[in-house]
């Protein structure tokens, strides 16, 4: 595991906006931000599971979250520029944008995998991603110290066989983090760098592996560290680097 421990107070009073938060990894990484003091801006598509964080949240006294629900496979850029314009409006600025909402779509060979399929996986993984970042970068500059963090995966760093489009997305994420790292470098107070969770206990895991015993993988809520290593003030320095949770 990346070793790593943050301070009780290591966000207070920062702004972050967790894609997919309302279960699974972002919604382990929402409730460690707010724990470590971060006002959290929770998206995702179903409401459901973002008030029940939002609820937790609340009931462990953390600072108090907003829901965002906006299903990413279908937004509109009107609703990016709607989406900045209300964090400009209640909160001035940001501070943290982790992008986590993520589909693996279809494990089949590419010959048989349809380009509908092919088109749905990369809008959820890339193209929002690029829209979010796209639009809330203004607003992340006017942060003192402010990260994005892009969430990949180990195909993403070497591709194989029937990961498809998921594959393919996670390489246009390495790519687009390393595009934005590269202009953001010596000229502005945003860093942007990439995590791979590793395996993890997660409802995606299981449908990608369904003959695998859940248990031998960590909880999302053990694999923290690296997510707020590259959240916090600690990796102002960092930028650009593809990185591992465990
Ligand atoms: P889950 O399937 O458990 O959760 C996915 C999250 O993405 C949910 O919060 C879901 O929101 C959100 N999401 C999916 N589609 C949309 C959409 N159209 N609009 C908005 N939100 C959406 O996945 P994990 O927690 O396992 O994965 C999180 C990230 O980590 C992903 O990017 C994944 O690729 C990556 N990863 C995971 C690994 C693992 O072993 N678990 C390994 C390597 C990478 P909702 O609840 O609203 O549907």
């Amino acid at each position: 595991m990346f070793d790593y421990s943050a301070r009780p107070d290591l966000l207070k009073g920062r702004i972050i906006l967790v894609t997919g938060a309302g279960r699974g990894i972002g919604e382990a990484a929402a409730k460690a931000y707010a724990a470590h003091g971060a006002t959290v801006l929770l998206l995702g598509k179903n409401e459901e599971n973002l008030n029940r964080v939002y609820d937790e949240i609340e009931a462990a006294g953390w600072p108090q979250a907003a829901v965002i629900p906006l299903n990413l496979e279908t937004a509109l850029p009107h609703q990016f520029d709607e989406l900045a314009a209300m964090i400009e409006r209640e909160f001035g600025r940001l501070d943290g944008l982790l992008h986590n909402a993520g589909i693996v779509g279809p494990r089949t060979p590419i010959e048989q995998l349809s380009g509908d399929n092919f088109m749905r996986v990369m809008q959820v993984n890339v193209n929002a991603a690029f829209m979010l970042t796209s639009t809330l970068l203004p607003l992340l500059k006017l942060s003192e110290d402010a990260s994005v963090i892009f969430t990949s995966s180990s195909v993403g760093r070497k591709g194989r066989a029937y990961w498809g489009a998921y594959a393919v997305s996670k390489f246009a994420t390495e790519g687009l983090m390393q595009v934005v790292a590269d202009e953001l470098d010596g000229t502005s107070r945003v860093r942007a760098n990439s995590v791979n969770p590793g395996a993890t206990r997660t409802d995606m895991r299981a449908k990608a592996y369904p003959g695998e015993n859940p248990s031998v993988n960590p909880l999302p809520e053990t694999i923290m560290p690296v997510y707020l290593y590259l959240m916090g003030p600690d990796s102002r320095d960092v930028n650009g680097q593809a990185m591992d949770a465990q």
